[in-house]
């Protein structure tokens, strides 16, 4: 069966809503370190990582070997209702590594089911069904964290269990704070932040809901600092503050462990998953013990911290930091900021980011529109030499590049000469 046989099925029978990428979408059949292969034997670099899923990359044999030991007992799962090792370790070690005081764990199966965990906790604690997020957010697809998103893209339900104001601090490329100064920037977003709570809300807003750095809106985010200066105001208000590090977690953004590391401030809580699984279905809620505490019923998830992703998980910590990957997705970042920032094409608007979550804002040339041929044409390029890179942001516009935490530097410069030669292409092939 080729490719374009599955593709036909798949129109068929999954959702209309489930978009796939390129002109002709890909079945990756096969991974090995930062490279896959597709069904027709194609090899690709790849830049995105599962939507930085695959954070270690792929077949990586400490964290197979984890994971088949586990297969080997014949426990895939128990049930929360017995103690489960794995899982009381992981947790002690994530919170600790949270560097919230007395903090706890929960853990689910996405960053949906995390966020959702997460929101739910903190209307419960504040007894308030009212969330401030940034604009430009995404925080995942159930009811709750649909409803918190701030890009109409992702939207997919206009109804909501809880209230939701969106602030400034997140996409300030297209904000009209854009050519602010970074300390007035954060002064500008501070007093939106007020404003909202003195003039949007009924005054008793549970939680702040921010991805430190936006990654489904197209790797923006705001200066260091910013979190930390919202936050005072949030504290006079009682409101709790809570990060999703579904993507910026585990070291990916470089220089900090979390992505909240950068503003010098402990939120309240933080949700996580992609990464820490590379691959396996694992997430979580880890926030300080009396919020986390704040259920009076029982409330549990069958396959949330199950053995096998919690052995695949505590391998993955120890991959992280046997190896320190922090230390290169900061070097390996740095290297492909300053590679793209030297391009020089006109249909770059904008590069962006932190470590491994780099944003290339396109635009049509000469101007700020953003351009969603470019990003379109830019893709096919990159796919026709081999490399996979994602698409984001508001406009869909915004390439996306966040490869796996191991990547080397001769990979990293091959994606970058890739990159290069694909916004050339795209731009001889649009003017
Ligand atoms: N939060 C952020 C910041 C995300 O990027 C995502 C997924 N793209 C989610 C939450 C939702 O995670 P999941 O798809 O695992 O439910």
């Amino acid at each position: 069966m080729t490719e374009a046989d599955l593709l036909a099925r798949h129109r068929a029978v999954m959702p209309t809503w489930m978009g796939l990428l390129y002109e002709e979408p890909i079945e990756i059949v096969q991974g090995r370190d930062r490279r896959v292969i597709d069904g027709s034997g194609k090899t690709y670099l790849d830049f995105f990582a599962g939507v930085l899923t695959n954070a270690m990359g792929y077949d990586v044999a400490e964290i197979s070997d984890a994971v088949r030991k586990q297969l080997d007992t014949g426990i895939l799962h128990t049930s929360t209702l017995y103690l489960i090792r794995s899982q009381v370790e992981l947790a002690e070690r994530i919170a600790k590594l949270s560097g919230i005081p007395d903090a706890k764990v929960f853990f689910t199966n996405s960053g949906s089911e995390a966020n959702d965990t997460a929101l739910m906790l903190a209307t419960q604690y504040r007894r308030s069904n009212q969330v401030l997020a940034l604009r430009n957010s995404y925080h995942g697809r159930s009811f709750a964290t649909v409803a918190i998103t701030g890009n109409r893209g992702w939207s997919a339900s206009a109804l909501s269990p809880v209230k939701v104001n969106y602030v400034h601090g997140g996409y300030r490329y297209r904000s009209p704070f854009r050519d602010l100064s970074d300390a007035a920037y954060i002064d500008a977003c501070v007093a939106d932040l007020v404003d909202v709570l003195e003039t949007a809300t009924a005054g008793d807003v549970a939680c702040m809901i921010a991805e430190p750095v936006q990654g489904v809106g197209g790797f923006s985010l705001p200066p260091d600092g910013l979190f930390k200066a919202m936050k005072e105001v949030l504290d006079s208000y009682g409101v709790l503050f809570i990060s999703d590090e579904v993507q910026t977690g585990w070291g990916r953004t470089g220089e900090h462990f979390w992505g909240i590391g950068a503003h010098d401030v402990t939120p309240d809580a933080m949700t996580f998953a992609k990464g820490l699984g590379n691959g396996l279905a694992v997430g979580g809620v880890v926030a300080r013990g009396d919020l986390v505490d704040c259920f009076t019923a029982n409330s549990f998830s069958t396959f949330g911290g199950n053995p096998v992703s919690m052995a695949g998980a505590t391998a993955v910590l120890d991959y992280i930091a046997d190896h320190d990957l922090q230390a290169n997705a900061a070097a390996r970042g740095e290297q492909l900021l300053s590679g793209l920032r030297a391009a020089d094409s006109p249909l770059v608007g904008e590069v962006r980011g932190k470590g491994l979550m780099i944003g290339v804002e396109l635009v049509e040339p000469g101007g700020t529109e953003p351009s969603v041929r470019a990003a379109g044409r830019v893709l096919e390029e990159t796919k026709r030499r081999g490399l996979l890179v994602g698409k984001g942001g508001l406009h869909g516009n915004v390439l996306r590049i966040a490869p796996p935490m191991t990547l080397t530097a001769e990979e990293a410069q091959e994606g970058l000469d890739i990159l290069v030669d694909s916004l050339a292409a795209a731009q001889a092939a649009l003017s």
